[in-house]
């Protein structure tokens, strides 16, 4: 494609190609160093009780400080660790520090009810989480209840039979699992009766367009009459306007998490916010 439109554009090709590679391969070395150098930290968004303007939970989200690329978001790096495979450390250390920080809030009388941790398709696969996790909690006092996992449909499907097996270890251990950017995944409904499901988190995609878009009316609607009769919390993401907060709330969707209320932050602005209401 690029030969067709001639030598110039040809090797214009190559030489961003090469540059494409040798900056992944930067990144991969700096990342293998990230964690020991500290340069990994958690952000936490919180989820709000729109009903009753209270933080009620917050979701746990990585971000690296490097020292010479600066604020690398984990949409940059997360698919890098997943392929080399540093994840799988990555993903404890996040869940580590997750449990001190909570076991931390609650220890100082900042009683947020959970932290949302993501979970990726690798980690979940290949990460032993049903003894990992639970070695984790126990190092710092924290209880499952505390901790809820978040995983996104495709990592459901990827393999069905395995997800609902070590689901339901960790169910059974008293984690709440939650869908992540639910209604996005190329998936079946199955899995909803199959698997220990707590918690949908619509994506943020359907809410966007609240109260104004007919259709992404009715799909929230609908997916908000669905987990009431399965029993499932409810949570929109991306909420950043108050109509759609309004719509939600009048819809009989509680929960809610986006820049309109918070945005992700450090963990002592969290401590500082809980006692402002919103
Ligand atoms: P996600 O789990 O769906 O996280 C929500 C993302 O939406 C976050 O972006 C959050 O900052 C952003 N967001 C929340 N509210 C709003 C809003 O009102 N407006 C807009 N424009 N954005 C909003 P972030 O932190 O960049 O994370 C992106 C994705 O990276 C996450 O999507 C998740 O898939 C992944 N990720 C983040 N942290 C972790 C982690 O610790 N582990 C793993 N495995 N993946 C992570
Ligand atoms: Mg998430
Ligand atoms: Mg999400
Ligand atoms: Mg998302």
């Amino acid at each position: 494609q690029a030969k067709e439109r001639g030598k110039n554009t040809y090797r214009f090709y190559t030489h961003e190609l090469t540059q494409r590679v040798y900056e992944r391969l930067t990144m991969e070395n700096s990342l293998r160093k990230a964690l020991k150098n500290n340069e990994l930290i958690l952000h936490y968004q919180p989820q709000v009780d729109m009903s009753e303007n209270k933080i009620i939970g917050v979701e746990a989200l990585v971000r690296w400080n490097n020292p010479d690329m600066g604020m690398v978001p984990p949409v940059k790096f997360i698919p890098i660790a997943e392929e080399t495979g540093l994840i799988i450390s990555i993903g404890e250390w996040i869940i580590d520090e997750a449990c001190r920080q909570i076991v931390h809030w609650k220890s100082e009388g900042v009683e947020i009810g959970y932290i949302a941790v993501n979970i990726s398709a690798k980690q979940l696969m290949h990460g032993n989480l049903e003894k990992t996790i639970p070695l984790i909690l126990d190092k710092y006092g924290c209880k499952p209840e505390w901790i809820e996992l978040e995983l996104t449909e495709s990592i459901l499907m990827e393999d069905p039979e395995y997800s609902k097996n070590i689901l339901t270890l960790l169910s059974e251990k008293g984690f709440k699992l939650a869908i992540d950017d639910f209604g996005t995944g190329y998936s079946s409904l199955a899995y909803l009766k199959n698997l220990p499901i707590h918690k949908l988190k619509i994506d943020k995609s359907f809410v966007d367009n609240l109260p104004f878009a007919a259709a992404d009316c009715e799909i929230v609607k609908s997916t908000i009459h669905l987990c009431k009769g399965l029993n499932l919390t409810i949570v929109a993401e991306g909420i950043e306007q108050k109509e759609q907060g309004e719509f939600l709330l009048r819809e009989g969707c509680m929960i809610a998490q986006g820049y309109y209320y918070f945005k992700p932050m450090a963990a002592d602005l969290v401590t500082q916010n809980f006692h402002i209401s919103i």
